[in-house]
């Protein structure tokens, strides 16, 4: 298996964000060039203290990725709208502002274990709305 493969890409199971990444990936000329990981709630998936054991699962996969395909960069794609965003949210209202500090948190604290774990691996980090 050739090594030369470019990122991986974590998105939420959500299937409104198929045609929004492929866009994405099109755009940055990535199509056939990264592998994928699909999450419920992408980054709030795995960072989310409920849980349990959804994170290791990344991790490991993320692992194998860099290992085989020689990635070195992750993409990290959470959408607006997110059915997980909702069940994570502790108070009564959700709209656009808290569902954006949600996934704002997820991403610091997602950031923090990234760069811990692979300090010399990019990150990018989005939010799409779908
Ligand atoms: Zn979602």
């Amino acid at each position: 298996m050739k090594k030369n493969y470019k990122a991986m890409v974590l998105t939420c199971i959500d299937p409104r964000c198929q045609p929004k990444i492929n866009t994405i990936m099109k755009n940055k000329k990535l199509i056939g060039k990264y592998s994928l990981f699909s999450i419920a709630g992408s980054t709030l998936g795995i960072t989310s203290k409920k849980l349990s054991n959804w994170d290791k699962v990344f991790w490991k996969n993320f692992s194998i990725s860099s290992q085989i395909h020689g990635i070195k960069k992750l993409i990290a794609i959470n959408h607006y709208d997110c059915g997980l965003a909702k069940m994570l949210n502790k108070k009564k209202i959700f709209n656009k502002k808290i569902e954006k500090k949600i996934h704002d948190n997820s991403f610091k604290s997602f950031k923090k274990s990234f760069s811990k774990k692979y300090p010399k691996f990019k990150l990018e980090t989005k939010i799409i709305s779908v």
